[in-house]
């Protein structure tokens, strides 16, 4: 292990934000800490390491179970009425805090991961993908915040959330819980969700964040959620960490580790992964919690451990704290069993009692940074106050992240559009507008989050004189082709509402990026009337190719939450000039996989003077950082300051200044992406990434000076031959910056 690397990285890493780098020694545990370390038993010990399901603690009999297994944490309430969920984590709590010996209390946590969605009646905000979109960490931030608030009031201590896993392949189920597949602007946006998370209230975090999953789960080779990654030490360290690094720079404590594994290797038995890199070499000095069930997957998943009890032991070993037991203990994986053999294996000595000492003081430390010690209850009567906070930024975020993918000049929608046809799966479907992970693992159920549909949004904007009729279809089912040709044959425009149902998970995995056939008909159905045809896109991943030959414009709405109606109308009416630009590429289909903006060159065979061959052209659908507008920008005079940089600068801090103008008739706001590369070197460097970013609002004509700050450690590297595994080092020699088609120089001495 070389420190001096390790320090290297983690500083490096860290300069992706502008605080300073991150901590490379353990802080001291406080007395407090220690002393309940000192006094537990084994047995409390291993009940701190262990987090299970509170609908396995039933109320009338919670001390005599929270005696028995001392759980650490819980997770996982079954009720979704939040008055309901901060009685039964109150009644729970106090149970825990009167009737056990040391009367620590739990962490109750659970995924809020666009709003709490987890209770009745709460703000749905958009998913990841939707916030990548928007380019916006202060909205990051600001929803982070409002869904603390509601956590927090229902006794919910913990968030697993942010997803810091870059989004690479599209057919993998969990595409949309991450929010680019840029290094930089992923990290920019954890790190944001991250600070909203954990905004200090009384002088306590209100909430924990949770920068998962630790580290390559995004990348599975075939697409299939938990199948084998194979990553290259050279592009784990520049372009997978860097968004986690940047969630524990911001100052999350909790990482909870990828469910896959990891160049031959379950990412749970990883030493190297879970405690050489994230501890000794990203200088985290939180708490490791495991994903659900890992320990067993590592025997019946991976192949890899012969028993429960192997598996237990490899992975505390390799840095978990805290065991995520599946609920209804499938198979024997039940927090009964994982304590017996957590603490023979202590009695064997196969453990250490330092080990366990140290995983202890890491759960510990993250309970009493979170306030738990001083109050660990809900607040009942703040709960409906709090609970539907977040309406309008809902509806900001949403509108801001729209994306105009194509547009022929059917777009927006004039005041003289007589009649609209709204029409297609997604037009009247809360559960499809809110995606996975909704009052329900696979997307809402019986209950309904307060939402606007796009067909209700449409038609609360429409002119008055404006007739919006509604043919709904399915997902995948086209029955009533004739009732959709003859409604578009006398409708002004066809506004097709496409995309996905929910899903979360391996549920998600998909081997095509193609809509289904009854989709496409649709489409087909509705523009060979010679009516123009608009696609809405509500999907979690790049979903659509060959639609968009027959749309005569199309906006990607991603999964928008509760304001889905209002900013897609804002969008088709002009209303909100779109500003969105895709966090990720948007290939033809799946056969381009996966071709990324940040690739290494070249994306195909193609020596100078040779023609691209026919069969296979690499050049996507929509490329990165894509997004039309109803006006457009022109930059010119691009400036960097500093032009020249010491290698080992202390500052990474650059500006990057370019005149903005809106050469168009309408006012807008577009986000201004700067890229970077390098065009030769000791290594090949990406096409491009981001080194910074920013937005402006201009009016018409207007022109505007922006200055935009900027970082050259994207284009950190490892340096050497192809197994190479050194530090991330930003090399010596000529890097360029870009913004648009306006091109500076960059060395670094
Ligand atoms: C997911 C995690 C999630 C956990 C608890 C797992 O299946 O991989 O992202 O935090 O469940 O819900």
């Amino acid at each position: 292990m070389e420190t001096s690397g390790g320090i290297a990285l983690a500083a490096a890493l860290a300069g992706y934000l502008s605080e300073s780098a991150v901590a490379t020694a353990r802080p001291t545990p406080s007395d407090r800490v220690t002393r309940f370390v000192d006094e537990m038993t084994l047995e409390e010990k291993v009940g701190q390491m262990t987090q299970m399901a509170a609908y396995e603690v039933p109320t009338e009999r919670a001390a005599e179970v929270l005696r028995k297994y001392k759980p650490g944490s819980l997770m996982y309430l079954t009720s979704k009425n939040p008055n309901e969920v901060a009685r039964t984590s109150n009644e729970l709590q106090k149970a825990m805090v009167e009737e056990t010996r040391l009367g620590v209390p739990f962490v109750y946590g659970i995924d809020s991961v666009h709003g709490n969605n987890n209770l009745e009646g709460a703000t749905i905000f958009p998913h990841n993908h939707g916030v990548g979109a928007t380019w916006n960490p202060d909205a990051a931030t600001e929803m982070a915040s409002i869904t603390s608030r509601t956590m927090r009031v229902t006794g919910t201590h913990w968030n697993f959330s942010p997803v810091a896993d870059l989004q690479r392949d599209p057919r993998w189920g969990r595409f949309y819980e991450g929010f680019s597949e840029d290094p930089f602007l992923a990290s920019q946006l954890v790190a944001a969700k991250v600070r909203g998370y954990e905004e200090k209230t009384n002088g306590y975090k209100r909430t924990g964040a949770t920068v998962k999953h630790f580290a390559g789960y995004s990348e599975p080779a075939n697409g299939n959620d938990r199948t084998a990654a194979l990553l290259p030490y050279r592009t784990f360290a520049s372009t997978i960490l860097p968004p986690f690094s940047a969630g524990f720079t911001a100052g999350a404590e909790t990482a909870m580790v990828n469910s896959g594994s990891l160049n031959g290797v379950p990412a749970h038995a990883s030493k190297e992964l879970l405690t050489d890199i994230l501890r000794d070499r990203l200088g985290f000095d939180g708490m490791v919690v495991s994903d659900w069930h890992d320990f067993y997957r590592m025997i019946k998943v991976h192949g890899y451990a012969e028993n429960l009890k192997e598996a237990t032991r490899l992975g505390i070993n390799a840095g978990v704290d805290m065991y995520m037991v599946p609920a209804a203990g499938i198979e024997g994986d039940t927090a009964e069993g994982y304590q017996r053999r957590l603490i023979e294996l202590v009695d064997e000595g196969s453990v250490t009692t330092e080990r366990i000492d140290e995983a202890v003081t890491n759960i510990l430390a993250f309970k009493e940074h979170v306030g738990l010690f001083e109050d660990p209850y809900a607040a009942p009567s703040e709960v409906d106050e709090v609970v539907s906070e977040g309406r309008e930024l809902a509806r900001e975020v949403a509108t801001e992240s729209m994306t105009l993918l194509t547009n022929d000049g059917t777009l927006p929608l004039g005041s003289d559009v007589g009649s609209i046809l709204v029409t297609g799966p997604s037009a009247d479907s809360v559960a499809n507008q809110m995606g996975g992970w909704t009052l329900g693992w696979q997307g809402v159920g019986d209950t309904k989050p307060p939402a606007v549909t796009v067909l209700e949004g449409i038609s609360d904007a429409a002119p008055a004189s404006t007739t919006v009729t509604h043919v709904p279809t399915g997902l995948r089912e086209f029955t009533n082709e004739e009732e959709v040709r003859t409604a578009a044959e006398s409708a002004d425009v066809v506004v097709a509402v496409l995309g996905e149902g929910p899903y979360a998970e391996e549920k998600g995995d998909t081997d095509t990026l193609e809509l289904p056939t009854a989709q496409r008909r649709l489409v087909e159905t509705a523009a060979n009337t010679g009516t123009p045809t608009v696609g809405v896109l509500v999907a979690g991943r790049p979903r659509g190719t060959t639609v968009f030959d027959h749309l005569s414009a199309s906006v990607m709405a991603y999964l928008p939450g509760t304001a889905a109606g209002p900013a897609v109308a804002a969008t088709l009416f002009g209303d909100n000039n779109p500003s969105g630009r895709l966090p990720f590429t948007w290939p033809t289909g799946t056969g381009q996989l996966l071709n990324l903006h940040n690739n290494y060159p070249p994306d195909q065979f193609n020596e100078a003077g040779d023609n691209r061959p026919p069969e296979s052209d690499q050049t996507p659908l929509f490329p990165f950082g894509h997004g039309l507008s109803y006006t457009d920008f022109e930059y010119a005079d691009m400036r960097i300051s500093p032009k020249k940089l010491p290698q080992r600068a202390a500052t990474d801090e650059l500006t990057v200044s370019v005149s903005v103008r809106n050469t168009g008739d309408r006012a807008g706001e577009t986000v201004i992406p700067v890229y970077g590369g390098r065009d030769h070197g000791q290594v090949l460097y990406p096409r491009k990434v981001v080194v910074g970013f920013d937005r402006v609002a201009l009016e018409p004509g207007e022109t505007e000076r922006v200055d935009i700050r900027a970082s050259i450690l994207p284009l950190a590297t490892v340096l050497g031959d192809v197994f190479a595994r050194g530090e991330l080092v930003v090399d010596t020699g000529e890097y360029w910056f870009a913004v648009g088609e306006v091109t500076e120089s960059l060395s670094v001495v």
